[in-house]
């Protein structure tokens, strides 16, 4: 049977809706609107195409966006000095750098220069502690989002057998916290796993993040479980044009999953959704609401 679509892009029309729902109430009752400081520094265009389709959602669910955008020139005291200020403006809840940051810049540094209570991506090692620790404030959006897709489906994950391909900080090890976290049992697979398809068969959630298009095969999933695809991979298409595909081979899985989400319109949208309710949250704790 066809596995059922988890349909991320519906899902986060759904949040983004009752975000500005919220957002409006918050601003009724406190005349403050939940802020979003972009910062984003050179000229790639795939950065700015996502900066501003952020820019465009928190501008729909009544974000006010203080939006930077600097010269591929600038430098990290530059950078610092305007995270600085952005961690002490009361109208800034949440502050997003987005990476990749020019070569000269070093991302760790920048990353943990944001204030851990603006921290909208959840990259700062102040709140990866919390999340190890069990008392998550800001969570990473692209896992966040995940978790949300993985009980939009009903199915339980407390107790479920999960395997998490991919290990990365931003994207695989929160993730397999926070399946920890809601009482599954985990395993984090990597390059180095060995009889990688035996292990990924086990999986009853099987969520994959590791950036190489169509790797997971129908042969490495099991009967009836629900596969999540993060992977964003730009190949070229039959009529030689480009477009992007998953990390699971999609056709076939769906003939054995029972459930799985597609892409595009699958874990993107909802990245970004989590980047909205991070803002949206992190003010309402600011104005005690
Ligand atoms: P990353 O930092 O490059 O990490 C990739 C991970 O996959 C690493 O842990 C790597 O193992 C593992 N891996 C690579 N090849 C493997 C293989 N053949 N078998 C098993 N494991 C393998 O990637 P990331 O930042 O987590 O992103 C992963 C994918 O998700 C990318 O396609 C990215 O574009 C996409 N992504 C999408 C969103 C979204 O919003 N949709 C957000 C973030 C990322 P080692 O650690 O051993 O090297």
């Amino acid at each position: 049977m066809a596995a059922r679509l988890i349909d991320g892009k519906a899902l986060a029309l759904q949040v983004r809706e009752r975000l500005a729902t919220e957002s409006a109430a918050v601003l009724a009752k406190t005349g403050m609107k939940p802020g979003l400081a972009t910062i984003l520094v050179g000229d790639d265009p795939a950065s700015h195409l996502y900066v501003k389709s952020k820019q465009k959602a928190c501008d729909a669910a009544g974000i006010y966006i203080d939006d930077h955008k600097l010269p591929a020139s600038t430098t990290q005291t530059e950078l610092l000095a305007l995270i600085e200020k952005m961690n002490a403006d009361p109208r800034i809840h949440g502050i997003l750098v987005q990476l990749p940051l020019p070569k000269h810049i070093d991302s760790k540094v920048v990353l943990e220069a944001v204030s851990p209570d603006k921290d909208a991506d959840g990259f700062h090692p102040y709140n990866l502690g919390r999340l190890v620790e069990g008392h998550p404030v800001f969570e990473a959006c692209t896992p966040k989002g995940v978790i949300k897709m993985i009980e939009s489906t009903g199915v339980s994950i407390e107790g479920k057998r999960a395997v998490v391909l991919g290990r990365s900080n931003i994207v695989g090890k929160p993730l397999a916290l926070m399946l920890v976290q809601r009482n599954a049992t985990v395993t984090i697979c990597h390059s180095k796993t060995k009889d990688l398809s035996a292990v990924c068969r086990e999986a009853e959630l099987l969520l994959v993040a590791i950036g190489k298009a169509k790797f997971v095969t129908a042969d490495m999933v099991r009967d009836g479980a629900v596969v999540i695809d993060v992977g964003v991979n730009r190949v070229l298409g039959p009529d030689g044009k480009n477009k992007t595909v998953g990390d699971v081979d999609y056709v076939p899985v769906s003939e054995r999953a029972g459930w799985i989400s597609p892409v595009p319109g699958g874990v993107g949208p909802m990245t970004i959704a989590m980047l909205l309710l991070n803002v949206v949250e992190a003010c309402g704790r600011k104005v005690g609401l």
